[in-house]
């Protein structure tokens, strides 16, 4: 899709930033009319120029052999190739510092799309808790009926828990996968990726095989936390989240090693599960804005936090920022995280009346679920989406009746705390 000159990634001595990189990097204006921005190429399949080409083009993509030097996997069928994906997967790479990426119609088809690639009959997967309702429908109830077993242990834990997860798995079976996602949602639990791996290298089979380790980075990514410098083998994100970051679109994407998403690949072209070249233009769109948004909902987040930590109505907020010194996560963080983010929680005074009160006067925020957009979103996790964890289990997590999460977006933070004053004040 394009000559060397748009893959440069330095000036000089200087490498370029990931923000720089998005306003064009992978895409080249003389193979489309000279248009600065690239086109959405809103097509099925391509022409090949001779069926020498299209042979070609099949043997690398049907893998019957290995990639000629420079040679750049033709166009056949937008199932299997388009260039808006291409470009879109080029650049969210750069800001995962991965070798690839492949991107998906939702995060659950590229988190289904990952596991169910890596997942045997007769495995485990070893996972924290608690995960996102639909990752969890996915290991407790889907992965069960091809005889894939979870194992799960939780975040909050710290890394015993992990271990003796990983011990259990040991006995029970191959393990396909250790699956971790920090910070847990709406716990803000983290979980130590390094030492995942250290435990992955430890359950090398006689092949030399090992399970991967796979990482939702919907929270914190791609920004603020990035999984393979710290050890993880692929990361997946719901791009749906702070990626599209308008609340307009659903998608997902998987970053690693070429070698890592190779098998995922192969199932995302006979599965379908890939994303469109429609809303990967929308994507590669907002990725021009990433960092000036997840920027403006962290700063925004820090004033909000700050103004409910001190509010007389509210019983707790857990934030990352505010973790104390002496918290067993306080140095995970220092190490994981290169901020708190922007989604969070927070307990009212009292329980699910006060909580429900207060929602329900709030103008500026809107009462939904998701995050991750411009505009600030307010739920309750223990009604909505954590409703089908058992009573006892949310008790357990701290998931409460007075728990109210906020995804902060890039309003002016002063308006936002206003609302919240005034919602508060009942
Ligand atoms: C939203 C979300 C998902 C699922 O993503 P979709 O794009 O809605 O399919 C997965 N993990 C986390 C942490 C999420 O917040």
């Amino acid at each position: 899709m394009s000559d060397q000159r748009w893959r440069r990634k330095r000036i000089g001595d200087r490498a370029l930033a990931p923000e720089t990189l998005m306003m064009g990097y992978g895409y080249d204006p003389f193979l489309s009319e000279r248009s600065l921005k690239p086109p959405v190429f809103l097509t099925s399949t391509f022409v090949f120029r001779t069926a020498e080409d299209g042979k070609a083009f099949f043997e690398l993509a049907y893998g019957l052999r290995a990639r000629r030097p420079n040679e750049e996997p033709g166009l056949i069928y937008s199932r299997i190739n388009n260039p808006d994906l291409e470009m879109l997967e080029d650049r969210l790479a750069i800001w995962d510092e991965a070798e690839a990426n492949l991107v998906f119609a939702s995060g659950m088809a590229a988190i289904s799309t990952t596991l169910w690639a890596y997942a045997r009959p007769g495995s485990t997967i070893v996972h924290s808790g608690p995960v996102y309702g639909g990752t969890d429908f996915l290991l407790r109830k889907i992965l069960p009926q091809f005889g894939v077993t979870p194992i799960e242990f939780f975040a909050e834990g710290g890394n015993p828990a992990m271990e003796q997860a990983v011990a259990a798995a040991r006995r029970a079976g191959p393990v396909a996968a250790l699956y971790l996602e920090t910070p847990a949602n709406p716990t803000n639990g983290l979980v130590d990726i390094a030492r995942a791996r250290e435990l992955a290298e430890t359950l090398k089979g006689p092949d030399g095989r090992r399970p991967v380790v796979v990482v939702d980075n919907t929270f914190l990514g791609p920004l603020y936390q990035t999984p393979i410098a710290l050890g993880a083998d692929l990361v997946v994100t719901s791009l749906t989240k702070y990626v599209g970051g308008h609340s307009d679109l659903i998608a997902g994407g998987c970053s690693g090693t070429l070698a890592a998403l190779e098998p995922i690949r192969g199932f995302r072209t006979i599965l379908g599960t890939m994303c469109d070249p429609h809303t990967g233009w929308l994507l590669m769109r907002s990725l021009e804005t990433l960092k000036l948004r997840m920027t403006a909902s962290a700063d925004g987040a820090l004033k909000v936090a700050s103004f409910l930590k001190g509010h007389p109505r509210v019983a707790s907020v857990w934030y990352l920022g505010f973790l104390p010194d002496d918290h067993p996560d306080r140095p995970l963080f220092q190490r994981q995280c290169k901020s708190a983010g922007s989604t969070f929680a927070f307990e009212v005074v009292g329980g699910e009346a006060e909580a429900f009160a207060a929602l329900n006067k709030l103008e500026v925020f809107k009462l939904a679920v998701s995050l991750g957009g411009t505009e600030s979103l307010a739920s309750h996790p223990a009604s909505m989406t954590h409703s089908d964890i058992a009573a006892e289990e949310q008790v357990r997590l701290g998931i409460t009746p007075a728990l109210i999460r906020l995804s902060v977006g890039i309003e002016n933070p002063d308006d936002l705390i206003a609302d919240l004053d005034q919602a508060l004040r009942g």
